[in-house]
């Protein structure tokens, strides 16, 4: 059996022939038994759902490699196992490639291979930026990915956003911002990207992970040796994750030498060019600039720019590029305006760390929450808000815990709980919040919660409460 590096050594030349197994056939499965099969390797492809298996099998990809529901050991005389991010470790297939001595690999690192990557730059000088972090990677990337265009980049976001990681290295743009998730990271070897940056780290996927630490660990891993480290100042686990490395530090509040942040109205730069080395700053752009508004906006405005500069983007191209930016769908988007009171769709607050961003945005706010907490307490995110919410409505399976953590600390708030947990559920949801809003409030869906009690997912979920604003509209 051949080893991870022999396989890796050169890669075209190691891969061709080599027998793969992809486990996860969803998008970034897909696109790396795609690459392989076009690299000459013999892909197999197995999945747990018959129904991923079966999507696959509708694609031309079908007759390039084989698919076997559900394999629990990967076949005799495997080289290599790619693995999805959504697999654990310890998951069956992969713990069965373990035992038996078949190196197991990501998305991430075969990409690496694929693009012949060193010191964040692929053969034909690529440049990696890479964004992790608990809450705002999908954000920042985008911004990002805006202010490379801006500066009139062949710039592509990619990887945890849409576009795997590995279709855009083969597509040959010469800058990658790359949002990587802490399951990628887990299964990434040594990345060393041009620069990266791990925005902040809050209690998340710790049934994936096992603790908070080893969660945090994972998303260190972005940072190689040549990599220029951004770091958040006003977060503790990413200024842990940079301690003893030369970072760029971003903060909202006034920045001091060698730090991004905000001076007054505008974005600055403390830490790039002529001015930061003669002591003064650069402005980059307005605070109005930034959307969705609100302070967790801000910091990945400042991420953004920060890796933008790190290559040499201008101030001017920071400003054009976050005007210019589409903020993602389900992400603090108004949804509708009915009797004075603003409707906020951020159903993808999945998480209290998120959910406690979006309320510290709106200084008057009818809370909407409530969902799957995952075992995580949303006292310190109730505490941390109280004075500005004038109202809440839980739905979902933990309304309960919520309901009690309100009684706990907000204990004068009037509170409605939806118990209903079908399709008239949202309306019902949409009509006690608007009871509880006066004009010039905001009614906010920042549920702190996942959606998959009640909705497919978080993008239904939104869907649901905008319908329900717009029928709220007609019924007005
Ligand atoms: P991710 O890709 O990490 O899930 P998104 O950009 O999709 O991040 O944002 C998800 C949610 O997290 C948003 O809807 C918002 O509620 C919250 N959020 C965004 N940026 C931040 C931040 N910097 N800190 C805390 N919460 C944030």
């Amino acid at each position: 059996m051949r080893g991870v590096s022999d396989v890796s050594g050169n890669v075209s030349g190691g891969l061709a022939g080599a027998r793969v197994l992809v486990a996860g056939a969803r998008v970034t499965g897909a696109s790396a038994a795609r690459v392989l099969a076009e690299l000459g390797a013999e892909v197999t492809v197995t999945d747990s759902s018959p129904t991923q298996l079966a999507a696959l099998a509708a694609t031309p990809l079908h007759a390039a490699v084989r698919l076997v529901a559900g394999l629990a050991t990967p076949l005799p005389g495997t080289d290599l196992v790619v693995t999805s991010p959504g697999l654990r470790p310890d998951a069956p297939l992969l713990a069965a490639a373990h035992r038996t001595g078949v190196p197991v690999i990501g998305d991430v690192t075969l990409a690496r291979w694929v693009s012949g990557a060193s010191s964040g730059r692929d053969q034909a000088g690529a440049e990696w930026l890479v964004v992790t972090g608990t809450n705002g990677k999908t954000t920042t990337v985008g911004m990002l990915e805006s202010i490379l265009c801006a500066a009139g980049m062949d710039a592509v976001a990619c990887g945890n956003i849409g576009l795997p990681l590995l279709d855009a290295v083969r597509a040959g743009h010469r800058v990658l911002a790359v949002e990587l998730s802490s399951f990628q990271l887990h299964y990434s070897g040594e990345l060393n990207p041009r620069a990266a940056v791990v925005l902040n780290v809050a209690a998340d996927h710790l049934d994936w992970h096992g603790c908070l630490a080893e969660y945090a660990a994972a998303k260190g891993r972005v940072y190689g040796e040549d990599t220029t480290v951004v770091a958040n100042a006003d977060d503790e686990w990413s200024m842990r994750l940079a301690a003893g490395r030369a970072a760029v530090e971003f903060t909202t509040s006034e920045p001091a030498a060698g730090q991004l942040g905000v001076l007054g109205e505008a974005l600055v730069d403390r830490a790039f060019g002529d001015a930061a080395a003669g002591g003064g700053h650069t402005r980059l752009a307005s605070v109005a600039d930034v959307r969705p508004p609100g302070p967790h906006n801000v910091a990945n405005a400042l991420a953004a720019a920060a890796l933008a500069r790190c290559i040499g983007v201008t101030g001017p191209a920071v400003a054009q590029g976050l005007r210019t930016y589409t903020p993602a769908g389900h992400r603090g988007v108004s949804v509708g305006e009915h009797a004075g009171v603003r409707y906020i769709n951020d159903s993808k607050a999945t998480n209290p760390h998120a959910a406690r961003a979006s309320l510290l945005a709106w200084p008057r706010v009818v809370w909407v929450a409530g969902g799957l907490l995952k075992g995580v307490e949303v006292d310190s995110l109730i505490l941390d808000t109280r004075d500005r919410l004038l109202g809440a409505v839980l739905l979902g399976a933990d309304r309960a815990t919520i309901a009690a953590a309100l009684a706990r600390h907000a204990p004068n708030l009037p509170v409605r709980v939806v118990d209903s947990g079908d399709d008239g559920a949202m309306m019902e949801v949409v009509t006690a919040a608007a009871e509880l809003a006066s004009p010039g409030d905001v009614v906010l869906l920042a549920p702190a919660a996942a959606s998959m009690d009640m909705f497919t997912d978080y993008t239904h979920r939104g869907r649901a409460f905008a319908a329900a604003v717009a029928a709220l509209g007609a019924t007005r």
